[in-house]
């Protein structure tokens, strides 16, 4: 069993997706290890993404993905890190696979509905980011 770090984005949230994306993940087979809705904080967003932190839209992102609310989860299943980048689908929705969560809710490729961890440290770096051990549970 694997765990990643899925998040609901600003976009997604405010136009009322959640409860869908969240149909979509449990249908996939993913147990749901911890949940919460956050509104990340400039600083907080910064943090979270200072891999990004020299790419040109950097600003941009990290004022987009503290403009509302957020729900981050800790996702679990065999293979969940790519399972979970897989049913996302491409960064762009315009590249994204049919029946993909980005290709059904994302904007653009900025506002794209949904974060997922990349590989097994940026797994272990994110969840911790913003759930302690006691958050999530057995
Ligand atoms: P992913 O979320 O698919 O792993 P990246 O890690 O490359 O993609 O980028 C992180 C986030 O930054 C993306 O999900 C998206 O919100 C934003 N982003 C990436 N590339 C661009 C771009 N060229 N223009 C605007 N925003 C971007
Ligand atoms: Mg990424």
């Amino acid at each position: 069993m694997e765990r990643t770090l899925a998040i609901i984005k600003p976009d997604a949230v405010a136009k009322s997706h959640s409860g869908r994306i969240i149909e979509r993940i449990e249908a996939e087979g993913f147990k749901i290890k911890a949940i919460k809705m956050l509104h990340l904080t400039k600083q907080g967003a910064e943090g979270f993404y200072a891999v990004h932190k020299e790419r040109p839209f950097f600003n941009d992102l990290t004022d987009f993905m503290c403009s509302g609310p957020a729900v981050v989860m800790v996702l679990e299943a065999d293979q969940a890190i790519i399972r979970w980048r897989t049913l996302m689908g491409a960064t762009d929705p315009a590249e994204a696979t049919e029946g993909t969560i980005r290709k059904n809710f994302a904007e653009n490729k900025e506002r794209n509905a949904v974060h997922g961890s990349d590989a097994p440290e940026t797994a272990a770096f994110e969840i911790s980011y913003y759930f302690n051990s006691l958050e999530i549970v057995g």
